[in-house]
C-alpha cells in the first residue's frame, strides 16, 4: 500500500500579505438597525456569510445580521489565528460562495491573484484543478470572504450585538439582542460552535485553574514544559507552535493512537452519495452514522513533523490515556493525573477537546424547540425547527438531517442552498411548507 505524506512546509503559507481588498465598512456600532426586517441572520461566521449571500442573489436584501463579534468570519479567523494555522483543512472546492449564480469561486479568486502566491500555494491550485486534495491558504481564503462580504454588501448589515432571545409570534419572529429588537418575517440561527468544556470532574467545575487554558483563550502560557490534551488538529497545532518555541510537550491522547486524515469527516459525506447514504437511513442509524464517520484527526501534512520530534524526545505522546483529574503540582507545576495511574508535571496545560454545536437552546423557548439527542428537530426540506418553521438554522446544527459535514464549511453551502431557496420562495409570495411532525423516524 502506498502512504500518502504530504511535506510540513505545506503548512507555511504566509499570513497578512496585502490583498487589494474591496471596501469593507467598519462594523455599525453605537447605532441600531430597523425594528423589523424581512430575515434576521443571528451569526456572522462562514455559514450566515453564505446565507446572508444566497439570499442576496434571491433578491432579498432587507436583512439585518447580528453578530457578537461585530465582524463578519471575525471568530473563525480570531480562532484560526491564534492557534497560528495558516492553511485550511478544507479543499478549495469548499467555501461560502454562492452555488448556482454568476458568483466567484475560491479557486477563481485565487487564479485571479496568482502573482500573490508561492510557488507552493500554486502547486496546490495546479493539485485542486486536476481534482486532487489541495490545502487553501488561510489568507487566500480570508481574502475571499472579504470579497464576499463586500460584493454582497454584508458588511453594512452586520450589527455587533449578542442575541438573547428569538421569540416566534404568529406570522414573525422576534430577534432580541442587548442592544435592540428586530422583528423579521424569518430568521436563520448561524451560530457555529463553542468549545467543549473539561469534565466536572477534572478539577470541580467552573473556569479553568492557574495554570490551566482552553486552546481559544489568549493567556499567556509559561514555562519550558507544556502537556497538551486532545487528539485533533486544533491540539497539533498547539504543539506544532510549542515545538517551535523550543519546548518539551507531552500530549495526552485518549484513543489508543493519533489518526491523520485529510478531514474530520469522511470525505464520502460531502458529495451526494455520503448525504443520500445519510438521508436513507432512520434517526438512530443516524447518529451512529454521525459518531463513526466524524473523529478528532490530523491533516497529513503534521505527520513528519510529530514523529521528528518524538524520535528526538521533545515530544512524549501519551496514548490510550484518559485524563482523570488536573490540579496543582510542587514548585507552581500543573499536574495531570491519566486514568491507568501515570501523572504529567508541566509548566501549562492546554486543552482542546473540540467543539459542540450551538443549536438555539437559552434563545429559543422551549415550547418552539424539539430537542432529540441534543440535535435539534428540522424539517428536512428546509432546515426550519419543526416547532418554529420561520426560524431556520444553518451550520452545525443542521447535522443530524445534511450529515456530519454540516460542521464543515461545505456543508454550509449545501445547507444554505436549502434554506435560502425556502425562505425566498415565502418572502416572495409562496406558501411555508406545512410543518412536519417530526424530522425524520427512529
Ligand atoms: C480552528 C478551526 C479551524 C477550522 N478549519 C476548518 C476548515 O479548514 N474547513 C472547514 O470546513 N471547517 C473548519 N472548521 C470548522 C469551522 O468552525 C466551521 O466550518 C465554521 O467556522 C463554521 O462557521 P459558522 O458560521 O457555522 O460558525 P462560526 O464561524 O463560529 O460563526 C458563528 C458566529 O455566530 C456568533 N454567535 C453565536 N451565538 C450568538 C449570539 N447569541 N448572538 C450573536 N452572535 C452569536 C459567534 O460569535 C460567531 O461569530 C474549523 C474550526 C476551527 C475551530
Amino acid at each position: 500500500m502506498i502512504t500518502f505524506v504530504p511535506e510540513p512546509h505545506l503548512l507555511d503559507s504566509p499570513r497578512g500579505r496585502a490583498w487589494p481588498r474591496p471596501p469593507v465598512p467598519a462594523p455599525v456600532r453605537g447605532t441600531v438597525p430597523a425594528t423589523s426586517a424581512d430575515v434576521v441572520v443571528v451569526g456572522a461566521g462562514p455559514a450566515g456569510v453564505a446565507v446572508a449571500s444566497a439570499l442576496w442573489h434571491h433578491g432579498v436584501r432587507d436583512v439585518v445580521i447580528a453578530d457578537r463579534t461585530g465582524r463578519p468570519c471575525g471568530r473563525f479567523f480570531g480562532r484560526i489565528d491564534r492557534l497560528g494555522q495558516r492553511v485550511l483543512r478544507s479543499p478549495y472546492e469548499h467555501h461560502p460562495g454562492v452555488e448556482g449564480y454568476r458568483d466567484c469561486e475560491l479557486l477563481d479568486f485565487a487564479r485571479l491573484h496568482w502573482g500573490r502566491l508561492t510557488p507552493t500555494e500554486r502547486r496546490q491550485i495546479r493539485m485542486s484543478q486536476a481534482g486532487h486534495r489541495s490545502v487553501v491558504p488561510v489568507d487566500v481564503f480570508d481574502a475571499y470572504c472579504d470579497h464576499l462580504i463586500a460584493s454582497h454588501h454584508i458588511g453594512r448589515k452586520t450589527w455587533q450585538a449578542r442575541v438573547r432571545e428569538v421569540v416566534p409570534e404568529g406570522d414573525a419572529v422576534t430577534v432580541r439582542a442587548d442592544r435592540f429588537s428586530v422583528t423579521a418575517r424569518h430568521v436563520v440561527l448561524c451560530l457555529g460552535e463553542e468549545r467543549r468544556e473539561a469534565p466536572d470532574s477534572w478539577w470541580g467545575g467552573g473556569s479553568a485553574p492557574a495554570g490551566v487554558s482552553y486552546w481559544d483563550e489568549s493567556v499567556p502560557v509559561g514555562g519550558q514544559c507544556l502537556a497538551v490534551v486532545g487528539a485533533g488538529l486544533t491540539a497539533a497545532h498547539l504543539i506544532a507552535g510549542a515545538l517551535a518555541e523550543g519546548r518539551e510537550v507531552h500530549w495526552v491522547v485518549r484513543e489508543t493512537g493519533e489518526r491523520y486524515q485529510c478531514a474530520d469527516v469522511n470525505s464520502s459525506f460531502f458529495r451526494p452519495e455520503g448525504r443520500l447514504r445519510f438521508n436513507r437511513v432512520g434517526w438512530s442509524e443516524r447518529l451512529e452514522l454521525m459518531s463513526a464517520f466524524r473523529r478528532a484527526s490530523i491533516m497529513f501534512e503534521f505527520r513528519p513533523l510529530l514523529e521528528r520530534a518524538q524520535a528526538e524526545g521533545r515530544l512524549v505522546v501519551h496514548r490510550g490515556a484518559a485524563v482523570k483529574s488536573i490540579g496543582p503540582g510542587v514548585g507552581g507545576t500543573t499536574v495531570v493525573r491519566l486514568a491507568g495511574g501515570g501523572r504529567i508535571a508541566a509548566d501549562h496545560v492546554q486543552l482542546a477537546l473540540g467543539t459542540t454545536p450551538s443549536i438555539g437552546e437559552g434563545l429559543l423557548p422551549g415550547e418552539a424547540l424539539s430537542v432529540r439527542d441534543g440535535w435539534p428537530e428540522l424539517d428536512e426540506r428546509t432546515l426550519a425547527h419543526v416547532r418554529a418553521p420561520r426560524v431556520s438554522v444553518v451550520g452545525a446544527a443542521a447535522a443530524m438531517v445534511l450529515g456530519p459535514a454540516a460542521r464543515n464549511i461545505d456543508g454550509h453551502r449545501v445547507a444554505t442552498t436549502r434554506a435560502a431557496a425556502a425562505i425566498a420562495q415565502v418572502l416572495q409570495g409562496g406558501r411555508l411548507p406545512a410543518p412536519a411532525k417530526t424530522a425524520v423516524g427512529v
